[in-house]
């Protein structure tokens, strides 16, 4: 099940893994990076106008889809100050997130990767969505990125 926490968690550890060759991931802007990993997930206020009895999930189903979420993260990036990095920044976390709900099995069939241009929809089974294999993998990679992180940056300043 990659639910919000293993989105966000994921996105996480990539920016530390890339941090270490490229600044450009680490910091303030990891942070932008775990907000676009959760862009495609707007789609999920659909539940909260479900529970309302308004049905409105075939107006905002493009919202899970990459272009349908490059055009959320572009109206998203207006609100910084850097708005070409925060947009770059954004995509690259919503890149993140398509690619870890690739290998669930949906139930919905798939995701609607080529939408508006082809209404196929994709995914790699190999996941089920209820399987909590993820999250708790996710949580002690984090948790490991972080201890070593720390020991390292504790080191570093012992030595300078
Ligand atoms: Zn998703």
């Amino acid at each position: 099940m990659v639910d919000w926490l293993s989105h966000v968690l994921l996105a996480w550890i990539i920016c530390q893994i890339l941090s270490v060759k490229y600044k450009f991931f680490g910091g303030r802007h990891t942070a932008i990076v775990m907000v676009g990993a959760l862009i495609p997930d707007i789609i999920k206020v659909g539940l909260l106008f479900r529970w309302l009895d308004i049905d409105i999930w075939d107006f905002i189903v493009p919202l899970h889809t990459p272009v349908g979420a490059v055009i959320s993260a572009a109206v998203i990036a207006l609100f910084f100050e850097e708005q070409m990095n925060a947009f770059k920044l954004l995509v690259f976390g919503m890149a993140t997130h398509f690619l870890f709900d690739l290998p669930l099995a949906h139930v919905s069939g798939g995701m609607l990767m080529l939408f508006p241009f082809h209404w196929g929809r994709y995914q790699v089974y190999l996941i089920p969505t209820d399987d909590c294999i993820v999250p708790i993998l996710a949580s002690v990679v984090a948790i490991v990125i972080y201890i070593v992180k720390s020991r390292v940056t504790a080191k570093n300043q012992v030595g300078s």
